[in-house]
């Protein structure tokens, strides 16, 4: 499952994921981590059997959670195949096939907006 975990300015500084990771044995895959001394911001897979312990874990230590399960949407009658959100994708949803067709894997879609504001035909929305 895919996840945003927002840490807020007061426990930024400890090592709360860590501890939540320790005390549940969830083996987090960090795929984007936005973090300073103010606030912090991690994208991450956790395995679904260990989704409710994990996420309490945090809870717990004052992190909000949030699941990643809108991911991106294409119109296909709009899209150009240009190529544009390919680049701009930082996990890869967007590939070229053989005859340069725009491939889509939505599954690996984080949430993070960025093709939407590329797209120079306004095919691609996330699900409200
Ligand atoms: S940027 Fe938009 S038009 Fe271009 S390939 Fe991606 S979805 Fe299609
Ligand atoms: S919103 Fe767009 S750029 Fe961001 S992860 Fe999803 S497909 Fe990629």
């Amino acid at each position: 499952m895919k996840i945003k975990i927002n840490v807020v300015t007061d426990i930024v500084v400890k090592p709360i994921i860590a501890e939540a990771i320790i005390e549940t044995g969830t083996l987090l895959n960090i795929s984007q981590a936005h973090i300073d001394s103010t606030k912090g911001e991690i994208t991450a897979d956790v395995p679904k059997d260990d989704f409710d312990r994990f996420s309490k874990a945090l809870i717990s230590r004052g992190v909000e959670i949030i699941v990643l399960d809108k991911p991106i949407l294409r119109d296909e009658d709009e899209c150009v195949e240009c190529g544009a959100c390919v680049s701009v994708c930082p996990v890869k949803v967007f590939t070229f096939g053989e005859d340069w067709s725009v491939n889509l894997d939505e599954g690996n879609c984080i949430q993070c907006g960025t093709c939407i504001e590329m797209c120079p035909h306004g095919a691609l929305a996330l699900e409200q």
